[in-house]
């Protein structure tokens, strides 16, 4: 007998429990190789004072094992709680989120009956950071960072589980044509790496008519990447019009460690009563089981799961009179699929994993180390305030002696020097000062020189940006204007 391969099994709140029993029972019948490492989260371990709602000797127990098999948790109503899935993605470095969303048509309903998509979210950066700041009585602003090692990472994986997955397209969804900077990066990464992998197919879509495609023609696409936000948002309705969002599992990968789990919640309304379908959380054992290597029992158990679905044996939330065969409790369920191991289905797609698969490569991505010729050229001082436009250019423009007031923006648009009367001003303005000579560098000094005369003046600054140019490239926008 190999040596059992150690996983951290947490059974969650609400119907957790009940559809953890029901997969452990089922991946020990399918030959899982497996040794259980139990920890406690979630609910009660929010109550007790740990606001991320995992004691600190859990993150051991994580750590020492190979993967983290997790039911879904509650998150106690009120403020100040953590979430824990950001927590555990964000501290151990699982950036790429796989989410696979398969219509089984016609045995559960769909819109789309040949859909088979996976779509690989990044899980570390972007908006989901959620670097917030209130600046002023109307304005709060939010930081969107996407970074190069970050965008190498999640893009390379995409093209790795395509290629070991057998898939023969990867797109990539961002919204170049607004942000041209940040999610201009993670496009000209993807072009960057896509040229590694010649027999891959790739493309690119704007994220609002990529999205559009997605829900009418899912049959289009095969791998989608795509930044944090973007990606949380699309999968979900990816696994919507699937049909199966209560039967959906997603994994969250990192160098190192690895989250598997349901993507539906605790639904508390319906734990202990044996109704919940486990089928979930049983596609994320699959997951678990083929990073593991485990392909023979992932393939095994997989299968037996299809055939359960196609004799129409079937939990609540999925039972159609006409389509389904016998309604059937949460370990009814579990037992129906142990009953079927070594079964495949027929009318379904069987899966079939290399029995000795190649591990898929994960890529560390580390900070480039590589210098550009960084210059400052300039900074954008955001103010705080309620007064007309000519006012606070009267005000701002005679501060220093060494940078000029340029312009003036509200919103991302220029409104001086020129102005359209129609713009809409609110409380957070963006002024802009450059050298005087034109192009020439900017430095520190003098940056908290215009600072000081800023404190001097009573001019409440909430937040500058300095503008740098690397490698003769400017590394800043340039507001709309008229
Ligand atoms: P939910 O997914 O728990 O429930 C939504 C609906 O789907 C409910 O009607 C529920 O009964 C049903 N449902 C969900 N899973 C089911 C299953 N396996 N079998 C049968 N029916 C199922 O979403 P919610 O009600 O918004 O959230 C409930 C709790 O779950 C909240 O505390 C939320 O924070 C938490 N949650 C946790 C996770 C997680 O741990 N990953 C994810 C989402 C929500």
């Amino acid at each position: 007998m190999t040596k059992k391969i150690p996983i951290t099994v947490a059974e969650g709140d609400g119907i957790g429990p009940e559809i953890m029993a029901a997969t452990l029972r089922i991946l020990e019948a399918g030959g899982a190789n497996l040794e259980i490492h139990k920890v406690e989260i979630g609910e009660k371990v929010y109550l007790s004072g740990e606001n991320a709602g995992i004691q600190p000797k859990t993150w051991d127990t994580i750590r020492n094992t190979k993967a983290f098999l997790k039911a879904p948790i509650t998150t106690p109503q009120g403020g100040g709680f953590k979430s824990l899935n950001v927590t555990v993605r964000t501290s151990l470095g699982l950036y790429a989120n796989v989410r696979p969303c398969v219509a089984y048509a016609p045995f559960i309903g769909t819109k789309h009956p040949g859909m088979d998509v996976v779509i690989v979210r990044e899980n570390e950066e972007d908006l989901y950071t959620g670097i917030e700041y209130r600046q002023s009585e109307d304005t709060v602003h939010a930081l969107k960072i996407i970074s190069r090692p970050g965008c190498e990472k999640i893009i390379r994986y995409a093209f790795e589980y395509a290629k070991a997955n057998k898939r023969k397209k990867v797109t990539c969804f961002t919204k170049d044509n607004i942000l041209k900077l940040s999610d201009g990066q993670f496009h000209k990464i993807f072009e960057e790496i896509a040229h590694e992998y010649p027999t891959i197919e790739n493309e690119h879509w704007i994220v609002d008519i990529g999205a559009a495609k997605l829900a009418d023609t899912p049959e289009m696409f095969d791998v989608v990447v795509m930044p944090n936000l973007y990606g949380d948002i699309l999968s979900d309705v990816a696994a919507q019009i699937a049909g199966s969002v209560g039967l959906a599992g997603s994994a969250n990968i990192g160098e190192h460690g690895a989250m598997f789990e349901a993507i539906h919640g605790s639904a508390p309304r319906r734990a202990g009563q044996n109704v919940a379908n486990p089928s979930g959380l049983i596609l994320a054992s699959v997951l678990m089981l083929v990073h593991l290597g485990e392909n023979t029992a992932a393939e095994n158990i997989h299968n037996a799961w299809l055939k359960t679905i196609e004799d129409g044996v079937h939990t609540y939330d999925i039972f159609k009179d006409g389509i389904s065969k016998k309604l059937v409790g949460t370990k009814e369920f579990g037992q129906a699929v142990i009953d079927r191991l070594g079964k495949k289905p027929e009318r379904l797609k069987s899966v079939k994993y290399d029995a000795s698969p190649e591990k898929m490569k994960l890529y560390t991505a580390k900070a480039t180390g590589k210098k550009s010729d960084k210059k400052t050229v300039g900074v954008d001082v955001f103010i705080d305030a309620n007064e007309s436009v000519e006012s606070m250019q009267k005000k701002l423009s005679s501060l220093s002696q060494e940078l000029i007031l340029t312009e003036i923006g509200n919103r991302g648009v220029r409104v001086w020097p020129e102005t359209m009367q129609e713009t809409f001003c609110i409380d957070q303005w963006r002024c802009r000062y450059m050298s005087k000579e034109k192009g020439g560098a900017v430095s520190h000094k003098q940056i908290a020189g215009l600072l000081g005369k800023m404190v001097e003046a009573g001019i409440d600054f909430i937040h500058t940006e300095n503008l740098c140019i690397f490698d003769g490239v400017p590394g800043f926008s340039t507001p709309q204007g008229k």
